[in-house]
């Protein structure tokens, strides 16, 4: 069957190095999960490495045109097809509340909400890893005080430990793209409930990072804090120069506020 055509809008990259395909399929460690998803498979370079590891292989891809490929050339995946997007499909119509792990040279373009997605369904989520944007993917595992530091690398870091893996060059792509690539992983933590509202907490973060100059006194008053509880030093800070730790801490005062 022909090779398929790479469309722009759908973000299709093809990557063509075969020993970066499998360092990638390498990046997972294969244990606390049967089962594996593979985002955005294309024509199947990650995911005949996948194929050989000790678990359950499933990708999912929006392009019908992959889709039809990916059946002519790999008998082994037979109904681990799911023909889908993955931002609007049920994965649990597939994964029943299983653990899994997600993997993938990822379309760019949708990449952070990709991460958003697996985010939510962090319960059956052990594990992530794949392609991004380069800068996207050091964003995720940036530490407080940077420029990039922000929603993505705090949230991720409340439940995943982040870790940026290495640096792809554009021209191992079909086409290339016009920006560097980073491989990351994550790995969710042993404990992943935090000691405070979680809901709260995604509200803190984001509502804080919305006016990253501006402090938390400032940036949290639609938040309709205590008089109180605005004297209180943790809200001299700026979003960024807060950890993890530290938006828990805030959220657990607010919590205590509202009491
Ligand atoms: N993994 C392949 C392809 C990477 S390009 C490789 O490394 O060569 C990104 C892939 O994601 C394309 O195949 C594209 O069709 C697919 N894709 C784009 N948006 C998607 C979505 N919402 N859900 C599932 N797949 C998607």
């Amino acid at each position: 069957m022909d090779k398929v055509k790479a469309k722009k809008h759908l973000g299709q990259h093809f990557l063509t190095d075969e020993n970066i395909a499998k360092k990638i399929a390498d990046t997972l460690h294969f244990e606390g999960y049967d089962n594996v998803l593979e985002i955005g498979p294309g024509m199947g370079v990650l995911t005949k490495y996948l194929l050989e590891k000790p678990v359950n292989t499933y990708v999912i891809e929006i392009d019908t045109e992959s889709v039809d490929y990916l059946n002519a050339n790999y008998p082994k995946l037979h109904n681990h097809i799911i023909s889908q997007d993955f931002l609007k499909y049920d994965i649990n119509k597939t994964f029943e509340g299983k653990q899994f792990a997600i993997i993938g040279n990822f379309p760019y373009n949708i990449s952070s909400q990709i991460v958003f997605r697996a985010l939510e369904l962090r319960s059956q989520v052990a594990e992530f890893s794949g392609m991004f944007q380069k800068e996207v993917a050091e964003r995720i595992c940036e530490k407080k005080g940077s420029k990039t530091y922000g929603i993505l690398s705090v949230l991720v870091q409340a439940f995943y430990d982040a870790e940026y893996l290495f640096t792809v060059h554009e021209n191992v792509f079909n086409p290339p793209p016009k920006v560097k690539s980073g491989v990351l992983r994550l790995k969710r933590k042993e404990n992943f409930a935090l000691p405070c509202n979680e809901k709260l907490f995604f509200t803190v973060v984001k509502t804080g990072f919305q006016q990253r100059r501006k402090t938390l006194r400032n940036s949290l008053k639609s938040l309709n804090l205590s008089e109180s509880l605005r004297e209180d030093t943790i809200f001299d800070l700026r979003p960024e120069q807060l950890d993890v730790q530290q938006f828990i801490a805030i959220t657990q005062k607010i919590e205590a506020d509202a009491i």
